[in-house]
C-alpha cells in the first residue's frame, strides 16, 4: 500500500491567521460592541494607516478592488470619450473597472521578461484621447515608477495604479500605489494583505478625488441625504477593515518572507534555467513582493523548448502533491466576454505566448523550507521522467 504525498498547498492562510486569531476575535468584538458596522472607527482608522503605509495621503475604503479601479477612475474624472491604457496580462479586474467607468479601454503587450505591462508598446497606442494608463503591479513587482513619470509628463496623461497584486512593494524608492494620481488595492483573502472576505481601497493625492470617492461609495451624498451624483453603495465593511488593523503591522515581515522564499526558489531553480525552466525576472530587488511566483516553462516558440510542457509538468505537480497555477490561462483580449473590443487572437503575441507558458508555484508566508524541497524536488522528478511517447501511425 502507497501513501499520498503531503501535499503543498498553492496558498495556506492558517500560518497567519492561527497566530493572530485571538487578536482578530478581539478586533470583530469591538465592533460589535461598537455597533458602528458601516464606515465605522475600524475603517478610518484602516484607511489612514494604509494610506500612510503606502505613502499617499488618502485612502477610501471600498467594498472591492474591482470597485477601487471602476470607482477611483471615474473620480479621477475618467468617462466615456476617454481612452485607458492597460495591459493584455492581467486580471480580468482591470479590464472590467475601465469599462465601468465607461471609458474605452486600449490593450498593450507585456515583456517577455516580467510579464509587466510594456512601456515601448503603449507609447505606440497613446492617441490625443488617451487620458490615463493604468501600470498593473503583476506578481508583485512595480512598473518602473521613473519610466512610467516620464510618459505621463511628456504625453499629459494620469498613472492609476492597479496595485492589488502589490501592497507595500517598492521601486526606484516609490511605494506601490504612490506614482500617480490614485491607485487601487484590493484585500481578496489571498493577497498580500487580505480580509476574511472582500475589500478594497483607492489611495490618492488628491483632496477632491478623495472627497468625491467618499460620496460616490456612499450612493453619491457628500453628506446625508444630499445626493450630487449616481453613486453607488461600495464600502469597505467595518469588520474586515478591523481584521486589516491587525493584520497590516504584519504585512512588512510577510512580504518580507516572500521574498525569502522566491530566493529559494531562484536558487534551488537555477539548474533548470539551461532547460528552458526560466522564473521571471526580478528588476525591482527587495522591493518585489511575489504575491505570486512564476516560472515560464518555454514551448519553444523563441529558443529551446523545456523537455516537457507546461500542462504534463503541472499535472505530474499535482499528482506529486503540489498545487499550482496558472495566472492567467487566458489574456483578456481573447475571453469572451469581451469579444466585442474587437481584439484578436494574435494582437497580443507575447502576453498569448506567456498564457501558454506560466506557471505559478506554492507562495506564502508560512511555506516551509521541507515544502520548498518538496515543490523543486517534484519539480525535477516530472523534467527527468520522458514524456508519454507520440505514437506514430
Ligand atoms: C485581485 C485583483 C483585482 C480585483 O480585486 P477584487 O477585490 O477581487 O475585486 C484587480 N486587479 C488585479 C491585478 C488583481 O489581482
Amino acid at each position: 500500500m502507497s501513501s499520498l504525498p503531503a501535499t503543498v498547498p498553492f496558498v495556506d492562510l492558517s500560518a497567519q491567521h492561527d497566530a493572530l486569531q485571538a487578536e482578530m476575535f478581539e478586533a470583530m468584538q469591538a465592533v460589535l460592541q461598537r455597533g458602528d458596522y458601516v464606515l465605522g472607527q475600524a475603517v478610518t482608522d484602516f484607511e489612514a494607516a494604509f494610506a500612510q503605509a503606502s505613502a499617499m495621503p488618502y485612502g477610501i475604503g471600498v467594498a472591492c478592488g474591482t470597485d477601487a479601479i471602476a470607482l477611483g477612475l471615474q473620480a479621477c474624472g475618467i468617462g466615456p470619450e476617454d481612452e485607458v491604457i492597460l495591459p493584455a496580462n492581467t486580471f480580468v479586474a482591470t479590464l472590467i473597472g475601465v469599462l465601468r467607468c465607461g471609458a474605452k479601454p486600449v490593450l498593450v503587450d507585456c515583456d517577455p521578461l516580467t510579464g509587466l505591462i510594456d512601456l515601448v508598446a503603449v507609447e505606440h497606442v497613446i492617441t490625443p484621447s488617451t487620458r490615463a494608463i493604468i501600470p498593473v503591479h503583476l506578481y508583485g513587482q512595480m512598473v518602473s515608477p521613473s519610466q512610467l513619470l516620464t510618459l505621463a509628463d511628456t504625453y499629459g496623461l494620469i498613472i492609476f495604479e492597479d496595485a492589488a497584486q502589490a501592497h507595500l512593494a517598492e521601486r526606484e524608492g516609490y511605494k506601490a500605489g504612490s506614482i500617480g494620481t490614485a491607485s487601487a488595492f484590493s484585500f481578496y483573502p489571498s493577497k498580500n494583505l487580505g480580509a476574511l472576505g472582500d475589500g478594497g481601497i483607492v489611495l490618492t493625492r488628491d483632496e477632491a478625488v478623495a472627497a468625491q470617492l467618499r460620496a460616490l461609495r456612499n450612493y453619491g451624498a457628500p453628506r446625508k441625504y444630499y445626493h450630487t451624483e449616481i453613486g453607488t453603495n461600495s464600502r469597505l465593511d467595518s469588520i474586515q477593515a478591523a481584521i486589516l488593523n491587525v493584520k497590516l503591522p504584519h504585512l512588512g515581515i510577510w512580504n518580507q518572507t516572500r521574498h525569502e522564499i522566491a530566493e529559494q526558489y531562484n536558487i534551488l531553480l537555477s539548474p533548470f534555467k539551461a532547460q528552458g525552466i526560466i522564473p521571471l525576472q526580478n528588476q525591482a530587488d527587495t522591493g518585489h513582493v511575489y504575491h505570486l511566483y512564476t516560472v515560464r516553462i518555454l514551448s519553444g516558440e523563441d529558443g529551446n523548448p523545456a523537455p516537457i510542457s507546461r500542462e504534463v509538468l503541472q499535472e505530474r505537480l499535482t499528482a506529486a502533491g503540489v498545487e499550482t497555477g496558472i495566472h492567467y490561462p487566458l489574456p483578456c483580449h481573447l475571453q469572451p466576454a469581451f469579444a466585442g473590443l474587437g481584439y484578436r487572437a494574435g494582437d497580443f503575441p507575447v502576453a498569448e505566448q506567456m498564457s501558454q507558458e506560466i506557471l505559478s508555484l506554492p507562495m506564502y508566508p508560512g511555506l516551509t523550507e521541507a515544502q520548498i524541497n518538496q515543490v523543486v524536488g517534484a519539480l525535477t522528478d516530472a523534467i527527468e521522467t520522458p514524456m508519454p511517447m507520440q505514437l506514430s501511425a
